[in-house]
């Protein structure tokens, strides 16, 4: 690994940014910042015994060596400001202005983050929650930086944090500057990650890198030569030099082909610089011309970039012994490979733009790289890269939020997401137990929106007596909603199991205070007859029923001694029934009626007039079977009035389909048939069975049409459409 001077003053960032920012302005505002954290930061030391200032200075420096802009630099030096020191908001704003601000104010929010380790691997969120918090590309590349220069000074930590904050340089950051193309950055943090994570083995590559080097640096200056001769005879103009593979990637290599130090390819590595494309492939031509390429090495990240920019031919070829691989790119491209968007946001803030086509030219490329600072996944694959970023676009803006437990555990959750939410999400019993929570310290109400990066904590009680059925409408997560309704049924069977035991000790209790001799009457048979009598489907549901009070017991008893058991109850009795408990909370049904203040009654869709919800409907009280369900003009119940119940559709019905018929009467004509089946797929309707007839007149010709529809609504427009279509007469809907 080259050493790197470790400490910069102002002095050398000033060396740095002078060449290539020149507004006074802009100067000034540098100048200002690292007066303003010098200030600020006196008196405080780092572990190594250096003044605190030193660090910002590196990240001011670092920053600027990457061409970064005005304000990033500012904000580097600026970074650790509001955090550590007693800093004046508005002031601050005041001397630096609102983007510097965000920009640290995006720092110090993110290294607020504590990502703790955890069994689950959980580094792409990690990553997921840092870009998503960090929103603006400049905040992210502070950060880098401000690592960067953490691991260049680790050595005066802990072990134990050494460790800590390698393993998370390597699979967050280290990542992250890959994504953002800065090669720079990403190759140093997972080089000293390796160090301190894998000393033993980083040593050992080290020490063979080096043991190699005078070898290797022989066989580079010799090619070299080669190529320069080649190139000059053709008078391009090029850079050309050898480069050496960073130990992380070696070692990688290493381990994921399963190869000694030996075996790795492209260990000798050429990079050529020229002054536009079509040099690029002319240089390529001639070196393809004067060298063996290995078949299947040639990448063209010209013609397809890589998904953080990257643009370069690669081609590894044979010379001699040994076997090189070949970079060639242009001077932008080798800008954006080695300093990734940071080369774009020197742009972006730098003045010294003039044409007006350039500006454009960049603001699209940083339009790009914003959307791509989104997303995840690995580069260099050929998918749609647009597409692909949309979707990881909402996978993190949209779809989720990302907040973390009190111990640093990170939990992705549905946008629009409650503590309610999250807390189901950590256990169901800490679900269930719920009684409070608080986000990032504050007590809030359990309704509250979680938003990403928020630290939330639950807490419980085992007084709690469950959920509550409100959170069902304040839930975002089908977990949540599902573990809600989980604890309800349950309660619910062991009531209704309560229920019917409480029914057969009152029926018991009522038959011992007449005398009677309750095991005879509660003979199976005896109570089964009663149960049809009384039209209750099950016994369970004629003991619920008593149970719950919901029948009388004296009217069930009277049934029993009564030797005609058997028939039927009278109009009065069963209106008697149904005019009680008119206030009870009643169950959904299964077919989306209800009776009001019956819910023990068995309720059917009647099949001959077939209604859907928004029909207009009436309920018939049928001698054994409950009751059926007719729309209001069905002719089968026309002339009854007695047996008549007013019946409800269930508001809160879930959307179900329900099948109707309907008759078709046209003009015959040539895609009669095919235009009805359109208008009903455009409707949206479940097509399942269709049955056209011509009739014996040769010109008429009728159609049955079996369709599923969701309710009257629906039906009423697919009617509407049907009557439009050229040649129909009539539309019915029909009752068999
Ligand atoms: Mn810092």
């Amino acid at each position: 690994m080259p050493k790197k001077k470790v400490n910069y003053d102002f002095d050398d960032i000033m060396v740095e940014v002078k060449k290539y920012i020149q507004k006074p302005e802009n100067l000034e505002l540098i100048q200002k910042a690292y007066e303003y954290a010098d200030e600020k930061h006196k008196g405080q030391f780092r572990k190594s015994g250096e003044p605190y200032v030193i660090h910002v200075l590196n990240v001011g420096y670092i920053l600027a060596s990457l061409r970064s802009g005005p304000q990033t630099i500012a904000a580097g030096l600026l970074h650790d400001t509001i955090e550590d020191c007693d800093v004046d908001i508005e002031e601050f704003k005041r001397l630096f202005g609102e983007e510097v601000f965000h920009l640290v104010e995006g720092v110090t929010k993110i290294g607020n983050l504590k990502f703790k380790d955890e069994k689950e691997y959980q580094a792409e969120n990690h990553r997921k929650i840092f870009i998503a918090m960090a929103k603006d590309v400049r905040v992210i590349l502070i950060k880098l930086v401000d690592r960067l220069h953490n691991m260049r000074t680790l050595q005066y930590m802990s072990e134990e944090k050494q460790m800590k904050i390698a393993a998370e340089t390597l699979e967050v950051y280290a990542p992250i500057a890959h994504r953002l193309g800065i090669s720079e950055i990403k190759n140093e943090l997972e080089d000293l990650s390796f160090m301190y994570l894998n000393r033993e083995k980083y040593f050992e590559i080290a020490h063979l890198v080096e043991k190699k080097k005078a070898e290797r640096d022989g066989q580079v200056r010799k090619m070299i030569e080669e190529i320069s001769a080649l190139l000059d005879e053709h008078h391009i103009k090029y850079r050309i030099f050898g480069r050496s593979k960073h130990l992380y990637s070696i070692y990688k290599k290493m381990v994921s082909k399963n190869k000694r130090f030996e075996e790795i390819l492209d260990l000798l590595a050429i990079r050529i610089i020229c002054d536009d494309v079509g040099h690029c492939y002319e240089i390529l031509g001639y070196i393809h011309a004067n060298y063996r390429p290995i078949p299947g090495r040639f990448k063209d990240y010209i013609a397809m970039p890589k998904m953080n920019m990257y643009q370069s031919l690669h081609t590894t070829i044979v010379a001699e012994e040994n076997i090189f691989e070949v970079q060639i790119r242009t001077e932008e491209m080798d800008n954006i490979a080695e300093q990734g968007i940071a080369a774009h946001w020197a742009y972006k803030e730098n003045i010294s733009l003039s044409h007006e086509k350039e500006q454009r030219e960049i603001e699209e490329k940083l339009t790009w790289l914003k959307e791509f600072t989104l997303m995840s996944g690995e580069d260099g694959v050929s998918e749609d890269a647009r597409e692909y970023m949309n979707l990881l676009q909402k996978d993190i803006f949209e779809a989720n939020v990302y907040v973390m437990s009190p111990k640093g555990r990170v939990i992705a959750l549905p946008n629009g997401s409650t503590p309610i939410d999250f807390a189901y999400r950590i256990h169901t019993e800490v679900g269930n137990k719920m009684v409070g929570a608080t986000i990032n310290g504050a007590i809030v109400p359990l309704n509250t929106v979680l938003k990403t990066g928020d630290v939330v904590s639950i807490r419980t009680s085992n007084q709690s007596a469950g959920p509550s059925e409100d959170w069902l409408k304040i839930v975002k997560s089908t977990h949540a909603r599902n573990k809600i309704r989980a604890f309800y049924q349950k309660k619910e069977i062991e009531k209704k199991s309560n229920d019917i035991a409480k029914g057969r000790e009152i029926l018991a209790d009522e038959l011992k205070k007449r005398g009677l001799n309750v095991e005879e009457y509660t003979e199976r048979k005896k109570l089964e007859a009663v149960t049809g009598a009384l039209t209750y489907p099950s016994l369970n549901d004629l003991m619920y029923a008593i149970g719950t009070k919901s029948i009388p017991v004296s009217t069930v008893v009277e049934r029993m001694v009564n030797h005609n058991s058997n028939k039927p109850l009278d109009n009065d009795e069963l209106i008697k029934m149904f005019s009680r408990n008119e206030n009870r909370r009643r169950k959904p049904s299964k077919c989306g009626v209800y009776v009001k203040g019956i819910d023990t009654m068995v309720v059917n869709l009647s099949a001959c007039c077939k209604p859907i919800p928004g029909d207009s409907i009436v309920g018939y009280i049928t001698k054994s079977s409950g009751v059926k369900v007719h729309r209001k003009d069905c002719p089968n119940i026309k002339n009854e009035t007695s047996r008549i119940i007013d019946v409800y559709w269930d508001e809160g019905l879930e959307e179900k389909d329900y099948e109707v018929t309907l008759m078709i009467n046209a003009t015959d004509r040539s895609f009669l048939l095919s235009d009805i089946v359109t208008i009903v797929s455009q409707n949206k309707a479940g097509l399942i069975h269709v049955d056209s007839r011509v009739l014996e007149d040769k010109i008429s010709v009728t159609t049955m049409l079996s369709v599923l529809v969701k309710n009257a609504e629906q039906l009423r427009t697919l009617k509407a459409n049907l009557k439009k279509v050229n040649s129909v007469i009539s539309v019915e809907r029909i009752t068999q």
